[in-house]
C-alpha cells in the first residue's frame, strides 16, 4: 500500500528545481524503480516531482541521441 505523497508535475526545469529543493521531495522520471520502492516502504517521500513533462530534458534527450552536444 502506498503512503500519502503529493504529486508535482512541473511543466520546466526551474519550476521542477525549486520543488525538488523541498525536504523529503524524490524525482520521478519513469517510476520504475521508485513506486517499487515506496510499495516496500524502503523510500516514503513526501513529494514526488514528475520530471517527464518537461520539454527542456526531452530536447536534451534527444541531442544526446542523435549524437549533438546536449548534456544530461
Ligand atoms: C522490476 C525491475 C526490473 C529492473 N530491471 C532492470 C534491468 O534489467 N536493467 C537495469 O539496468 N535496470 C533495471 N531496473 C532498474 C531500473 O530500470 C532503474 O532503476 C532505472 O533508473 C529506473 O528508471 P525510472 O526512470 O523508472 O526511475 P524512477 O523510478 O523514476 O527513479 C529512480 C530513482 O532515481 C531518482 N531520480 C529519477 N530521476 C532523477 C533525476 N533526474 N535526478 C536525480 N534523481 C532522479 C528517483 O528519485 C529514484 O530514487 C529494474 C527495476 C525494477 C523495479
Amino acid at each position: 500500500m502506498l503512503n500519502y505523497f503529493d504529486y508535482q508535475h512541473p511543466a520546466t526545469l526551474d519550476e521542477a528545481v525549486k520543488l525538488l529543493t523541498q525536504p523529503g521531495a524524490k524525482a520521478m522520471a519513469g517510476g520504475t524503480d521508485l513506486i517499487v520502492s515506496i510499495r516496500s516502504g524502503m523510500q516514503a517521500p513526501g513529494t514526488i516531482v514528475d520530471i517527464k513533462g518537461i520539454k527542456e530534458l526531452k530536447r536534451m534527450l534527444r541531442e544526446v541521441l542523435s549524437g549533438g552536444e546536449g548534456e544530461v
